[in-house]
């Protein structure tokens, strides 16, 4: 060949080109060859293992801080949503990585801050709830709620007319807001050391009247599973649990409640708190609407004699009418004014005039049945309802009051006097329709025995 380095066709010149004049064998070794591309392989290989570390650090060293930052967004996310919201992002690495560790950790602490002003403030206002979850914010909610509920039950009793419709409030929330279904509600007046029964849902009641109430009388919770018949005033085979709440330094409420078994009395343990929300919240209704009912009652109850008072009859006898009208039931009227009282004001004093006032009260009294309305009608005048009679049957009454009456004995220092009275009588409905007619009868009557001659 001419072509190559060495150029075989200028010395063969004879030969042509591509002709074969002899064979050369050449024996050499490959070794070096060999080891040189090994080394070139080797040197290749750790020149890349050498770019791909350092890529591989290169790239570590770029999203470090943001896997090192997410790990701990994960870890944080993951209490807060249990309800833990005290962890933080902590080391995070880089200027994303801070600002976004901060933002986080910023938003963490305005969430448990507001989360734990709202729940140091609300708690003044509820109480303690031991069903609450871990979870600030749902415990949080669940709060909000029950003083919103608490707020529009304060709201709505404030306007009920008086203390049975507050009760009657108290109990729907015990029903339908608490799941309660068997209660009784009680007040006890500390004072006179008396209880009465004021609500009873499904005619559940105990023997608090005959027997006293244990809760009241050791102001605390009385619990069946304590001890069964730890109270002598429920029946054995109850589960029940009373609770007494002070509502004024003379009044008591008292809530029984009464469960179908064990874990229904244990379920309703947990709503304790609730129930003394809601009783705190009608703490001041209830204290206020007694002392509206006990002085309605005062304004209708003469101070002197303890009767009924004219307003009373004057208020009621609507209700009197229309239920006797209702039933066919007659009420007799009694008309009864003591005889020549004004001398006993004039010879012996206001004092004795005011005793004799009393006797008569007491002697209509214990002349007439339960039944009856007595009541003083105006000075030293008496107006009684005889309830369910006749004609014939007021005639009776009235002579035995008159009788009665002109025996007792009204003191006067170290002797006494009689005095008499003289009774008009007339029969409602029978005599006319019209109630104050009819007790307009009875006055024209007792004018009469006035004129007649009085003790009549
Ligand atoms: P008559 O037999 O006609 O009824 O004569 P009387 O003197 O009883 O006459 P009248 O019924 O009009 O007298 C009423 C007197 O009752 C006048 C008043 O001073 C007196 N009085 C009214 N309320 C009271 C009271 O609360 N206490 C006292 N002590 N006296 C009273
Ligand atoms: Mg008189
Ligand atoms: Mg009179």
């Amino acid at each position: 060949s001419s072509a190559g380095k060495i150029n075989c066709m200028e010395c063969h010149t004879t030969a042509k080109e591509g002709d074969t004049l002899g064979a050369i064998s050449i024996e050499m070794s490959m070794d070096g060859s060999k080891n040189a591309g090994i080394q070139t392989v080797i040197n290749t290989a750790f020149i890349a293992l050498a770019v791909m570390i350092t890529i591989f650090l290169f790239i570590n060293y770029l999203i470090s801080p943001f896997l090192t930052i997410f790990d701990s967004i994960k870890k944080v996310m993951s209490k807060a949503q249990d309800g833990n919201y005290t962890y933080r992002i902590e080391n995070a690495k880089g200027k994303e990585a801070k600002d976004v560790a901060n933002w986080i950790n910023g938003l963490l602490d305005k969430i448990k801050n507001t989360l734990d002003s709202i729940e140091e403030k609300i708690s003044i206002f509820v109480t303690d709830d031991n069903r609450d979850e871990k979870d600030h914010l749902i415990n949080v909610k669940n709060t909000v709620a029950r003083l919103s509920d608490v707020y529009k039950f304060r709201k709505t009793i404030e306007y009920d007319k008086n203390l049975d419709k507050v009760y009657e409030r108290l109990a729907r929330v015990l029903e339908e807001t608490l799941g309660i279904k068997n209660f009784n509600f009680f007040e006890a007046d500390t004072i006179n050391d008396s209880v009465k029964l004021v609500y009873s849902s499904n005619d559940y009641c105990c023997n608090v009247v005959e027997n006293g109430c244990r809760a009241d009388r050791t102001n605390s919770i009385v619990d069946s599973c304590q001890f069964k018949d730890i109270c002598s005033s429920s029946e054995a085979s109850c589960d029940y649990l009373c609770v007494p709440y002070s509502i004024s330094n003379d009044l008591d409420f008292i809530v029984s409640i009464v469960a179908e078994d064990k874990s229904e009395l244990h379920k309703i343990k947990e709503f304790l708190p609730s129930i003394q929300d809601y009783i705190d919240t009608a703490k001041p209704e209830i204290v206020s609407k007694k002392l509206m009912s006990i002085l309605e009652v005062s304004a209708r109850t003469d101070a002197l004699t303890g009767l009924f008072n004219r307003k009373y009859l004057e208020e009621s006898i609507d209700k009197i009418v229309s239920q006797a009208k209702r039933t066919d039931i007659s009420y007799g009227i009694l008309m009864a004014d003591i005889d020549f009282f004004k001398m006993v004001n004039d010879t012996y004093g206001h004092d004795i005039g005011d005793e004799a006032i009393k006797v008569i009260a007491r002697t209509l009294v214990e002349n007439t049945r339960d039944s009856d309305i007595v009541i003083r009608y105006g000075g030293e005048e008496f107006v009684v309802l005889l309830y369910n009679c006749d004609e014939k049957y007021i005639q009776e009454v009235a002579e035995k009051i008159r009788v009665a009456f002109s025996k007792k004995t009204i003191p006067v220092g170290n002797s006494s006097i009689t005095k008499t009275i003289s009774i008009g009588a007339s029969l409602f409905p029978a005599h006319t329709e019209s109630f104050w007619q009819c007790l307009k009868y009875s006055d024209i009557a007792l004018y009469e025995a006035k004129d007649s001659g009085r003790n009549k």
